[in-house]
């Protein structure tokens, strides 16, 4: 066979040789059966992936009606008749209550049943209707089971798995002892995919394209997450440059673990604290032991996407307490909800948008929602007493929002102070700049909040327009961008004159390249990936801040991302020498 190379984006870092593991969703109607012990949960299941179809439907009724005519919508609106119709939905919360069916084998049930009774009517228009029952059965069980994910389960062997899309729910299901590596056809760099991928340590590359679809089951492939490099069957002498090339990672690593013990300071004694962005309280047991002095993201969504039901107050509370006893005293920052863009939560039942990482997202979402916010909060705050928690909003583009969210952080607090319940002294509160209007009130923004973290995924996708998740535009997306930067210079000199802190929480913290920009502008405080703790430490120590404040003053001239990315090259190379 012979050698074929593909070239993809890659996200998360590692050579990894393997066999890949082709994965194809479940489809519906070919799900295992399965009961559940808690009918009430099942039923709540069901309710929200009908109410999900039927705005889906709906919506699709008035786009088919506009696009293809009434005829077209007309069959649309039949599926929406089904799903309200006595004989189909009902029976399928008796299947549940009665017979403890889960509910996805309650829709397989019951569609097979009917669809079956459709198919044997003597008429051809009725018998053409088992399609139309079978589909909408298709959509419910679609809604109950994501993409189908239980086929990810089916990895029993080391392999590299091979997909269209991985969702970040199905994501953060992977085994890392399990899943060598992945690849996908769609998705960027920092699509939450590929930045969980980092955080479990999983070598990715992304947006492949149609490539993959020639990718057998159980063919060797090879992936270097740091190039996007990508070989299918590959001939013995690659195998064997790349295997030189994971031992050298390995030893790099090995040598680099001595910065878990050494701050980050400049040669001229400028100390920058280094933290880390986590997404589940286990990933921040073992970060002290790594040399992280922070953490500077909790990115709470993925504790509201692991599950079917919404986490109450307690399940929150104990998942908050975790990781801030885990940091034993260091400072944690909690970011409140941020779910919308490309992080759905199917119990929530959110509009279809067109747009949306550009409509109802983050604290947009949760300020329309008290009830769920402040639910949060009140977790949030009870787990204050357990370490330094600080908490952040996700999105904030105006003063209203931030002003919104932290009366209701104050009312929350004064709430739980009434109750007594313990909680620390100070909780910080600080917004994210990620939008380009935060940035450019950062003036504004910095006489009212306690501190500022750059997200830099969103902030570049915000100031170039570039969607973060869209590999034809991959080559736009880019942090060196020089309005980035000068979006980024705004931010930390208004805090430096207001007196408070700046952090970076953004992919760009963690990239050693950036790392003499970012000391010359003065960042304060760095969160990253994990992964990428000891090499940012190691650029650090090698730097000097005041040549770092000549480069960035110099770079602060460039015009173009490809101009910076020179400058900071060459610097860093004069630097090794
Ligand atoms: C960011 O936007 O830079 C950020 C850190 O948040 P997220 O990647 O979760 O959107
Ligand atoms: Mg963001």
């Amino acid at each position: 066979m012979t050698e074929i190379r593909y070239q993809g984006i890659g996200v998360s870092a590692g050579v990894r040789i393997g066999t890949a593991f082709v994965y194809n969703p479940v489809k519906p109607g070919e799900l295992q059966e399965r009961k559940a012990d808690n009918a009430e949960e099942e039923l709540t299941r069901l309710r929200h992936a009908k109410a999900r179809c039927l705005s889906e439907l709906e919506e699709l009724v008035e786009r088919t009606r506009s696009t293809l005519g009434e005829e077209k919508a007309a069959i649309l609106k039949g599926q929406i008749s089904f799903l309200n119709d006595p004989t189909f939905y009902p029976p399928m919360e008796q299947l549940i209550s009665k017979d403890a069916w889960s509910a996805e084998t309650a829709v397989g049930k019951i569609v097979a049943r009917i669809a079956a009774i459709f198919e044997n009517m003597p008429n051809d228009y009725m018998k053409e209707r088992a399609a139309d029952i079978r589909d909408v059965g298709g959509r419910l069980t679609a809604k109950l089971v994501g993409n189908g994910g239980n086929r990810l389960t089916d990895i029993k062997e080391p392999s590299i798995l091979i997909a269209e899309d991985l969702t970040p729910s199905d994501t953060v299901q992977l085994d890392p002892a399990l899943v060598l590596g992945f690849m996908t056809r769609i998705g960027g760099k920092t699509s939450h995919t590929a930045i969980l991928a980092n955080s479990l340590g999983i070598p990715a590359v992304l947006g492949l394209g149609n490539a993959l679809d020639g990718v057998p089951d159980g063919a060797t492939v090879i992936l270097d997450g740091s190039t996007g490099e990508c070989l299918l069957h590959p001939e013995a002498a690659t195998v064997e440059r790349y295997r030189s090339l994971m031992l050298a990672e390995r030893e790099e690593l090995e040598r680099l673990k001595r910065f878990s013990e050494q701050p980050a300071v400049t040669s001229d004694g400028f100390r920058v604290e280094i933290a880390a962005n986590i997404g589940t309280p286990a990933e921040a047991e073992s970060l002290l032991q790594k040399g992280a002095e922070a953490v500077g993201l909790y990115r709470t969504e993925f504790l509201f996407m692991s599950r079917t039901v919404m986490p109450d107050e307690n399940t929150q509370f104990q998942a908050y307490k975790a990781a801030a006893q885990a940091m034993q005293g260091k400072p944690v920052v909690i970011r409140t909800l941020d779910i919308g863009g490309d992080k759905e939560l199917p119990y929530l039942e959110l509009p279809h948008e067109l747009n949306p990482f550009l409509g109802y997202r983050a604290v947009r979402l949760t300020l329309d929602r008290p009830d769920l916010f402040r639910t949060q909060l009140r977790a949030i705050y009870r787990a204050s007493a357990f370490g330094t928690v600080k908490i952040m909003f996700p999105m904030i583009s105006g003063l209203g929002e931030w002003r919104r969210a932290k009366a209701l952080a104050e009312e929350v607090r004064q709430e739980l102070a009434a109750e007594g319940q313990p909680m620390g002294e100070k909780v910080e509160l600080g917004i994210m700049v990620e939008i380009p209007s935060a940035a450019l009130l950062a003036p504004q923004f910095a006489k009212e909040v306690d501190f500022f973290s750059i997200g830099t995924n969103d902030l570049v996708q915000y100031t170039v327009a570039v969607d973060r998740m869209n590999e034809k535009v991959a080559n736009l997306y880019d942090y060196f961008h020089p309005a980035v930067i000068r979006l980024i210079k705004t931010v930390i000199d208004a805090s430096n004159r207001a007196g408070i802190w700046t952090g970076m929480c953004g992919s760009m913290a963690g990239d050693p390249l950036a790392a003499p920009l970012l000391v010359g502008l003065g960042l304060h405080e760095w969160s990253m990936s994990p992964s990428a703790l000891h090499r940012v430490k190691e650029t650090v120590t090698r730097l000097n801040r005041q040549d770092c404040i000549r480069l960035a003053e110099r770079i602060l001239e460039l015009e173009t991302p490809e101009e910076v990315r020179q400058a900071l090259q060459e610097f860093l190379g004069e630097y090794s020498r």
